[in-house]
């Protein structure tokens, strides 16, 4: 191929990208999975649609309804369960907008969200509900969260989430980036992403130069997204690592899921996993209660015995912060 028309191909996580599943049938017929033996009711047309990328359902086992990659994407019936305390804002992130498209809710933090595309739909999702339409649209949009920046010297971390920021086109990314890092103040840019899990082909030798220019400026930190041991193949292992060679920081954080990571058996076991490949466990989160996700829910008291059972099975460094979100702390909550 002539480099030139190397330079102008789309690249390919884009088709990757477009050609997810979207639709429940689809997905399960590629598992090799019967609506007929299903043994729970499943939406076959969910508000919050589906959406799962053909490089994770390859990671699921075919023919098993229970598998833990499967049930973090496959909507139930049970999403329709109206469950007390499970509301529509339950992270109270509206109340933390101080411009459009950025939270600034902990002191030295400020969070921008510069889109609200995601590459897969994870049911248990606090962001199912989110008022994206409200998300600013074009470069002059953004001239307000950038000039609240300039004007809160305090704010030393920029973090880019979404939705997914990874699922933005490099130039695209490489604008809201570029802009955080050369805030004056500025000392780390932090991405917050499921892309390196759910579509590695996403880390690119082009994404990669990026990451290499802009960690060459100031400290980056990628905080990774995944649940469960499976998530993470020999693919997903060698983009993580191509990632820590280009120069960033990687975390990870997990949701405490019923039926996907609740055990200290497969806590561990994603840790471990992590730690193979470069990440470090950061943290895992107590489920926030938002509507159509209780049947995920694992209770406070519980999630204690597993973290507890973990410290004392497994290094230090393999045990991630337990923490839950409430509205209108300074910080997200340690529980222990
Ligand atoms: C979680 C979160 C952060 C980052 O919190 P850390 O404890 O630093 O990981 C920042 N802003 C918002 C709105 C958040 O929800
Ligand atoms: S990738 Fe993250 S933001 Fe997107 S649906 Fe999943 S949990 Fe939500």
């Amino acid at each position: 191929m002539a480099e030139s028309t190397l330079r102008t191909a789309p690249p390919l996580w884009q088709a990757d990208l477009r050609q997810a599943f979207r639709a429940v049938s689809d997905l399960l017929e590629f598992l090799g999975l019967d609506w007929r033996s299903a043994p729970f009711e499943v939406q076959r047309n969910p508000d919050f649609p589906l959406r799962v990328p053909l490089a994770f359902a390859r990671r699921m086992r075919k023919g098993d309804w229970q598998d833990p990659l499967l049930a973090q994407v496959l909507p139930l019936g049970l999403e329709g369960d109206v469950a007390p305390g499970f509301t529509l804002d339950a992270v109270g992130d509206k109340a933390a907008e101080c411009a459009p498209g950025l939270l600034h809710k902990y002191t030295n933090r400020a969070l921008m969200l510069p889109t609200s595309q995601c590459a897969v739909h994870c049911r248990y999702c606090f962001r199912r509900h989110f008022a994206y339409e409200d998300l600013p649209k074009g470069h002059q949009a953004w001239e307000a969260a950038w000039s609240y920046l300039e004007q809160h010297p305090e704010i030393d971390e920029v973090l880019l989430s979404g939705g997914d920021p990874l699922s933005l086109e490099d130039s695209r990314l490489r604008g809201f980036w570029e802009r955080a890092v050369s805030l004056q103040q500025v000392r780390t840019v932090r991405l917050h992403t499921r892309l390196p899990i759910v579509l590695p082909s996403r880390i690119d030798a082009r994404f990669l130069t990026l990451v290499r220019e802009m960690t060459a400026r100031k400290t980056g930190v990628m905080v990774i997204h995944a649940n469960h041991a499976q998530e993470i193949d020999e693919e997903v292992g060698e983009a993580l690592r191509e990632l820590k060679q280009a120069g960033l920081l990687l975390l990870n954080q997990s949701v405490l899921l019923r039926g996907v990571n609740d055990s200290v058996a497969a806590l561990k076991d994603l840790s471990q996993r992590l730690i193979e490949v470069g990440v470090l466990p950061y943290y895992l989160h107590l489920l926030d209660r938002v509507a159509g996700t209780s049947h995920f829910e694992v209770e406070e008291a519980r999630a204690k015995e597993l973290i507890e059972a973990l410290r004392l099975e497994a290094q230090g460094y393999l045990v991630p912060k337990l923490v839950r979100e409430v509205q209108g702390e300074g910080a997200k909550r340690g529980v222990s």
